[in-house]
């Protein structure tokens, strides 16, 4: 069965392209067949896996805007098992032309519909806001996974968040779930960081994966290479992180197909 994430959270930098590469790339290394759909015009996780967007012919703004064919969009990556289909800056103007389009909400679940069981696992990464991109991604998900990043104001702005998971659920996709809470850029050494897991964990309670993903270096690093954290430096605490991350989100779904 497949199985669609969206990573959303509409701050900027809080981790959800860092989580969105690498978690796909732990999954695809795991062996589950992924595919992972950047749906941000920055294009973060186009480049971070080594596509280049300056290059980008065939996007997802044309699946969102021009109809055309998702099977023509999908490109392989540097790692095994994991498809993308990329962003670029033209994915800038489709929150607005979105707008005038018949079904705007749910272009992209209606895109998805022939390929979504040649896959695993589906993640698709959201541009920072709660839009119409966000919007079509949250429609089309099943789960929604939320990176929070450790730092001050971390529950700012998710009460919003919920909100319109709250709406998407109510009026376009009522089997949408909370897959869970990713605390992200933890840094042992402060009590900032520890402050905020504690209340993080009060808010949304089991649904705060017992991975944290640590502040670490080379996972700032790897994107100027195109690839993830498992293929630049495995060794790094990072790649531990989101190897342990990608067991407990299999775990999770392994749980769900039994019940
Ligand atoms: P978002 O997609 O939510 O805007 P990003 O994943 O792009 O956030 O992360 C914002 C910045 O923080 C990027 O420069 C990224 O490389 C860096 N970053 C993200 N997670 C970590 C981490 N765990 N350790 C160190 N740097 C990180
Ligand atoms: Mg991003």
């Amino acid at each position: 069965m497949s199985k669609i994430i969206a990573i959303a959270n509409q701050k900027g930098g809080v981790g959800k392209t860092t989580t969105n590469v690498n978690l796909s790339a732990c999954l695809a290394v795991a062996g589950k067949k992924v595919l992972t759909i950047d749906i941000d015009p920055q294009g973060n996780t186009t480049s971070g896996l080594g596509v280049d967007k300056a290059k980008v012919e065939k996007s997802i703004y044309d699946v969102l805007i021009n109809d055309m064919d998702i099977t023509e969009t999908i490109v392989p990556t540097n790692v095994e098992n994991l498809s993308i289909i990329p962003s670029n800056i033209q994915l800038a103007g489709a929150e607005i032309e979105l707008v005038s389009v018949l079904s705007r909400e749910q272009r992209l679940k209606f895109a998805m519909e022939p390929i979504k069981q040649q896959y695993d696992f589906i993640l698709v990464d959201c541009p920072p806001s709660l839009g119409l991109l966000t919007i079509n991604a949250l429609t089309a998900a099943d789960k929604v996974l939320v990176p929070i990043q450790c730092e001050y104001y971390a529950l700012e702005g998710l009460s919003q968040l919920m909100n319109t998971v709250k709406l998407v659920q109510k009026h376009l996709n009522p089997s949408l779930e909370v897959e869970g809470v990713v605390l992200t850029m933890f840094d042992a050494r402060t009590n900032l960081s520890i402050q905020v897991v504690d209340e993080v964990k009060k808010y949304f309670r089991s649904k705060v994966y017992r991975t944290i993903i640590p502040r670490n270096v080379r996972l700032g690093e790897a994107p100027s290479y195109g690839l993830p954290i498992i293929l630049y430096d495995p060794k790094c605490t990072g790649a531990e992180a989101y190897t342990d991350l990608a067991e407990e989100v299999i775990e999770a779904t392994e749980d769900e197909e039994v019940i």
